[in-house]
């Protein structure tokens, strides 16, 4: 539905943010795009900015010049991974807007799934976007939209992590450890030299003479190590997720079972998490709604309309498992693409139960 204020806008000049259904906004007319939280990432880029500068002003000083090049470009680093994070589209799977609520609801009873490595993951439906959600992909509720790849909703980054922003995030995760630890350290060492210059009878009165002369290292030492001992752990979390290819929302829910059909070893999963090719996004906001492709009214397509809009297949690159196999009747197109976008009246496969379950074909 376009919003209120976009009603002056004529249908054919409307842009596909202009009429977007999901929680972000979008600034400078499409071409940044946040997610809903995005006061609290501000308010984390605020205070992460308050210790550095705190850290350059009381602590560097009293220490070699290239202390001071070394935080500085620590700090450089953590905003940009933020800012890559909380602006980047996560991998937004795009919603079908063109299938009506009967349509819709015949998709609510039909089972679907694909076999990846010789798992058979299920597909499922999503009622709100009207699509059958790719494998590993999950609706955010905070956001509204279905992402791929959905690792989890991140309050601090304003955004959903997913396929196209993971990479970001654990840069993000892994330079504000190196941060802390970094300004933690050095004020410590500061801290520690007026310290010992002092001569006070009893330790508790050296740390109280030590926090007067000098309350910025002594601040420096303690806070950063809080949000070291926050941060931390996340990070080796992500790392033991990233060597076993699993997402948080399959740690959490195990939808598998036992096995897990992505793990592709250690050193294949570090790649693909880490230095794989960014895949170009989906959504296109700044493109005329009316240029939407055609498989908004057919259902599914066969990868053409990508140049258009962005937005249809799924090839099986895209879950980054070329040996996926679809199991049932979809429409796999002419280059084996994996659409998102089903036909809610698909033909019954070969050998398909009457109550809509596919037979699995083993890999
Ligand atoms: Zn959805
Ligand atoms: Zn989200």
């Amino acid at each position: 539905m376009v919003p209120p204020e976009m009603a002056a806008i004529p249908p054919s000049q409307t842009k596909v943010w202009q009429m977007w259904q999901g929680r972000h906004t979008f600034c400078c007319d499409g071409r940044i795009m946040v997610g809903p939280d995005i006061n609290v990432t501000i308010f984390a880029a605020v205070l992460t900015t308050g210790v550095c500068v705190s850290f350059w002003i009381f602590v560097c000083p009293s220490l070699h010049p290239a202390v001071l090049v070394g935080g500085v470009a620590l700090y450089a680093a953590t905003i940009a991974f933020m800012t890559l994070t909380a602006t980047i589209d996560p991998g937004i799977v795009p919603r079908n807007l063109h299938m009506d609520d009967a349509e819709a609801a015949a998709n609510v009873s039909v089972q679907r799934s694909v076999d990846v490595n010789g798992v058979t993951v299920p597909l499922k439906w999503c009622h709100t976007c009207r699509i059958w959600r790719p494998p590993r992909a999950s609706h955010c509720t905070e956001c509204n939209v279905c992402v791929e790849r959905f690792d989890h909703h991140c309050p601090w980054m304003g955004q959903c992590i997913g396929r196209r922003n993971y990479r970001f995030f654990i840069g993000f995760v892994t330079s504000v450890c190196l941060l802390c630890a970094y300004t933690a350290g050095f004020s410590l060492y500061v801290f520690v030299e007026v310290l010992m210059s002092l001569h006070a009878r009893l330790q508790v009165d050296v740390l109280v003479k030590g926090f007067e002369h000098s309350p910025g290292s002594g601040t420096l030492v303690a806070f950063p190590c809080l949000i070291l001992l926050c941060v931390g752990p996340l990070a080796c979390y992500h790392c033991a997720l990233i060597s076993e290819n699993k997402t948080t929302n399959e740690e959490i829910k195990s939808p598998y079972g036992g096995r897990n059909p992505f793990q592709r070893g250690c050193r294949r999963n570090c790649q693909e998490a880490c230095c794989s090719a960014l895949d170009s996004s989906r959504i296109h906001p700044r493109s005329l709604a009316e240029e939407l492709g055609p498989w908004q009214s057919d259902g599914f397509t066969d990868g053409t309309s990508d140049a258009l809009t962005g937005n249809g297949a799924i090839s099986s690159e895209g879950f980054e498992h070329e040996d996926a196999v679809l199991v049932d009747s979809f429409p796999s197109g002419r280059d084996g693409h994996f659409p998102s976008h089903l036909p809610s009246h698909l033909p019954p496969a070969e050998g398909e139960q009457p109550n809509g379950t596919a037979p699995v074909q083993q890999a």
